[in-house]
């Protein structure tokens, strides 16, 4: 009856511990270091060797950007993380261990108007690429080229225009 006894819980527990691993974390806004309130967290199970995956699960952070997801199989998985007015936030492979718990601060970013830009330096005003010059931020090291490209100054954020257009003294 003892050893019975014994054989089931360790059955039991078995059980719990191989199939747990669990995702806890929190959302945080890069620009002012605060946390994203209710951010949605998707988190899939990626195919391998022929085995298809077992599919995804979601949940919403908390109103203090904490979230936490439970149950996980062994695997790998990706993670994408999206809130409105945010950039969405993706993770290709995450390896989870069985009995473990994943910590991830995820920071996400707000959208910046000069992105779509980044690799066109044609100028909005004259839509000519000729007179456009790479802006550059930061102390220069050496001599100005102030021919081929417009020093902005150390004055950063997390969005800032990628070029200048001479003609029309426009930032973009
Ligand atoms: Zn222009």
């Amino acid at each position: 009856m003892k050893i019975f006894t014994t054989i089931l819980i360790l059955f039991v527990s078995n059980i719990i511990v191989a199939q747990t691993a669990s995702l806890f974390g929190k959302i945080i806004d890069s620009r002012k270091a605060e946390p994203v309130p209710f951010a949605a967290i998707t988190i899939n199970h990626q195919a391998q060797k022929g085995l298809s995956g077992w599919g995804s699960k979601t949940t919403n952070a908390d109103d203090k950007g904490w979230f936490r997801i439970d149950s996980l199989k062994e695997g790998d998985y990706s993670i994408i993380i999206t809130a409105v007015g945010y950039l969405a936030k993706t993770y290709p492979v995450i390896t989870f261990k069985k009995d473990t718990v994943i910590l991830l601060e995820a920071d996400l970013y707000v959208p910046c108007k000069y992105d779509d830009k980044k690799n066109d330096p044609t100028c909005p005003k004259c839509h000519k690429k000729n007179k456009v010059v790479p802006i550059v931020y930061g102390l220069p090291v050496g001599e100005l080229d102030e021919d081929n490209y417009y020093y902005a100054g150390c004055e950063i954020s997390l969005c800032d225009p990628n070029w200048y257009c001479k003609r029309d003294k426009t930032k973009f």
